[in-house]
């Protein structure tokens, strides 16, 4: 049986032959944000409070998974930095024993008063999310009239030495052509590496169609009118973007085609919502309920069965593009993307 490299007990291996060494928790399934492509506008029904996992709980978890040699961690929601005294979960979470690296995905809003705070707490690696630098635009995709503040907070994780930020930008058609080449600018200058993200049918509203999604090539396109990109060799660390450099040196940029060229066969990940439920795909119709295990007095033998089990009938891939897609219930904002 495959075993991680500190021989701390067998990998976490799906039926593909996949191994797991990714998990994204979810913290929270509230957000001060509302953006069109993942929340409603209004009339949200949140999460009970009771029924979010506990500081301690998630750190259980994580510590039962990291013997399986799942070695990466990423917090997200729902905005991550709605839940209260975040930096004690991160510190709990980076002092898991095999655990090497702790990020975090947030829309940056508050992160001007924490940034420092949390990459102290151990925090290595910040994915911002930005689809437009146009005040009106951000407003008509967040819902929100705060584009000056989320800058406030990039700059100051920018200050704050995080090994690396990230902007992510959903590309939807007829909305993200106009913020490409600004984006681009921003990233190169600042250095960050801005990935765009296709619009995935995860919206609470439910407005997704084929055609609202700004495929990779035609990003590509769009940007080789102004700059030479050079595709980077990822072979040896495949993620989910395929990534380009500047010919010129200044920075580079991902493009994640998860509807058009998805990155399933590749898939070393798994998620848990803040509820506590195992999901073994992004787009999975099912889940493993870890919390009432927890809940229930398991031992951490009996979890780690549960997960084990999960992981091994993990879905070969999402079916976006096939006659039999079903949309999961839980909207992104409730799942954790
Ligand atoms: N609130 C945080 C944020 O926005 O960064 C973290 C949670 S958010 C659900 C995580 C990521 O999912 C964000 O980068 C967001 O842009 C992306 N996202 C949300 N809905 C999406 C969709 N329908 N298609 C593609 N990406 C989506
Ligand atoms: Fe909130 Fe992030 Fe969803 Fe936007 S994408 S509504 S910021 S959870």
């Amino acid at each position: 049986m495959e075993t991680d490299n500190q021989n701390r007990g067998p990998a976490l291996v799906d039926g593909m032959g996949r191994t797991i060494v990714n998990l994204r928790i979810s913290v929270t399934d509230r957000c001060n944000f509302r953006c069109t492509y993942c929340m409603p506008a209004d009339n949200v029904e949140f999460m009970d409070r009771v029924n979010l996992l506990s500081f301690e709980e998630i750190t259980r978890i994580a510590t039962i998974v990291s013997k399986m040699g799942i070695n990466r961690l990423r917090l997200t929601g729902g905005e991550p930095l709605m839940r209260r005294d975040l930096p004690v979960l991160v510190n709990m979470l980076s002092s898991i024993d095999g655990i090497n690296d702790v990020a975090m995905t947030t829309n940056a809003f508050f992160l001007k008063d924490c940034a420092k705070t949390l990459r102290d707490a151990g925090l290595k690696r910040l994915n911002v999310s930005l689809d437009a630098l146009d005040p009106e635009k951000f407003r008509d995709v967040n819902r929100r009239d705060c584009l000056d503040q989320v800058l406030e907070g990039l700059k100051e994780a920018s200050r704050a030495g995080y090994e690396s930020i990230k902007i992510n930008a959903v590309a939807m058609r007829n909305f993200s052509e106009t913020e490409i080449m600004s984006l681009i600018q921003m990233g190169r200058s600042d250095g960050f590496e801005i990935r765009f993200i296709e619009f995935m049918p995860l919206d609470s509203d439910r407005i997704w169609e084929r055609d609202k999604v700004l495929f990779g090539h035609e990003i590509v396109d769009l940007i080789r009118e102004k700059y030479e990109l050079v595709p980077i060799d990822n072979s040896l660390d495949i993620g989910p973007a395929s990534e380009y450099r500047f010919a010129d040196g200044k920075g580079k940029i991902g493009i994640i085609t998860a509807v058009s060229n998805p990155f399933c066969d590749h898939c070393n990940r798994i998620r848990m919502t803040a509820d506590g439920k195992l999901r073994t795909c992004l787009f999975s119709t099912r889940e493993t309920n870890l919390k009432d295990l927890l809940r229930a007095g398991a031992s951490d033998e009996d979890v780690a069965t549960a997960i084990r089990d999960a992981v091994r009938i993990k879905e070969p891939g999402h079916k976006i593009n096939l006659d039999d897609f079903e949309r999961p219930v839980r909207a992104m904002h409730a799942i954790g993307g």
